[in-house]
């Protein structure tokens, strides 16, 4: 008889962003018309910049032409798009071939499977609060996971002790949910940690453009050591605007190696047997991202997230809530006033002033007490957010 997985059956039902809709459908179906200010979903409000919507027609145009077309891509991503984003980190002084760089589909794809070059006798470790898809990957995949908390005290950034008892670490600097990053120092004490242990650090990368203090690394490659221990796993989704389009891209090293194998030409093999590449058409379009004209439109749009952030966190600095984040990340992660637990808070901002946010204790149990509002939303509805969070919690 066939077998299935059973671990399915242990993962809990993704309760965060269904209860949320729960919740605010049920309000609004008792308060037909209202307008709801929408701060909680991690999704993009800006369109794809001019630059990639140009590439992305011409890339359509060469499809329509038989001297253009393109068939079957490499499958681990175009020459030219490897090199460019080999070039990008280049420019931040972090040196990489161009067949270390591989293109994806987006990180939530990548890291998934990713997993498959380790064993599942391998734990994981989870750096929580975390975005929700370490955890549920890892039990899909029957691995042991430890769950390694971080809370106010250490600027939800803990450092590595023997408590981490892993093999794989997640590390999400930017983080999602609680935009902290981790500095220099701090980062290469997991860098260490992982070569001492033999551990594999996964490097979540999906919010380093929003990085703009400069002494903060955006890549754990700028990091001694890193070359030996760690994958980077980047998006395009935050930084340009692909959430819906899809394009991402991982770096793994040629030199790193665990129990005798080689992680690179794993991933190679990988890839070639279970994908066969992106789009074409995307890979065009996420070219002209890493443009000139490209880079400096993303800028702007990534301003305009980051004029939200100022908007909200002024209002939270006005009424005196403790929070981190949304300076070099998109998030802001306040602690709920009062002592009020986080689907309490979500509640009292949705019934009074028709604000969506995401409770804490969604990204796991150290979550509760704190709230995480997304920069994405709309400028006009955030700085309306703002307005009405003063006047309530004022
Ligand atoms: N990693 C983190 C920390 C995220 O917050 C997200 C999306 O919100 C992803 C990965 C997934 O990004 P992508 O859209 O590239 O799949």
């Amino acid at each position: 008889m066939i077998r299935m997985n059973t671990q399915y059956a242990e993962l809990k039902e993704s309760y965060l962003f269904f209860n949320i809709a729960q919740k605010t459908q049920a309000y609004l179906r008792e308060n037909p018309g209202k307008h709801l200010l929408r701060l909680g979903i991690g999704d993009v409000s800006q369109p794809l910049c001019p630059a990639v919507i140009d590439a992305l027609h011409d890339a359509v145009n060469e499809q329509a032409k038989k001297e253009s077309f393109h068939g079957y891509m490499p499958e681990c991503g175009a020459p030219y798009l490897r090199e460019t984003i080999a070039a990008h980190y280049g420019r931040r002084g972090v040196t990489l071939s161009a067949d270390e760089v591989f293109v994806s589909s987006g990180a939530s794809d990548e890291l998934g499977d990713i997993l498959d070059l380790f064993d599942k006798s391998s734990a994981a470790l989870v750096i929580e609060p975390a975005y929700p898809a370490y955890v549920d990957a890892n039990i899909m995949a029957g691995r042991r996971i430890v769950h390694l908390a971080s809370g106010r005290e250490n600027g939800f950034l803990p450092m590595p002790d023997d408590t981490a008892d892993a093999d794989i670490f997640y590390i999400c600097s930017p983080n999602n949910p609680t935009g902290a990053v981790f500095g220099r120092a701090q980062l290469q004490a997991w860098v260490d940690y992982a070569n001492r242990r033999g551990a594999v650090i996964l490097f979540d990368a999906a919010y380093e453009a929003y990085i703009e203090d400069e002494t903060l690394p955006h890549s754990i490659f700028e990091l001694d050591g890193a070359r030996t221990c760690a994958i980077e796993i980047c998006s395009l989704s935050k930084t340009a605007g692909f959430t819906g389009t899809r394009l991402g891209y991982t770096v793994i090293p040629k030199t790193l190696e665990r129990g005798g194998m080689n992680l690179h030409a794993m991933w190679v093999r990988n890839r070639t047997t279970k994908t066969n590449g992106v789009s074409c058409i995307l890979q065009k379009g996420g070219a002209a991202v890493f443009t000139d004209e490209g880079r400096a439109q993303i800028r702007k749009q990534i301003a305009l997230y980051k004029h939200n952030a100022k908007t909200l966190t002024d209002a939270l600095d006005k009424i005196g809530l403790w929070y981190c984040g949304g300076k070099n990340a998109p998030y802001i992660w306040l602690q709920c006033p009062d002592g009020t637990d986080s689907w309490t808070f979500f509640d009292l901002l949705l019934r009074n002033v028709q604000i969506v946010g995401t409770p804490g204790a969604g990204f796991g149990r150290c979550g509760e007490g704190y709230f995480r509002f997304s920069t994405f939303g709309d400028p006009d509805d955030t700085a309306e957010a703002a307005r009405r969070i003063a006047a309530l919690l004022g």
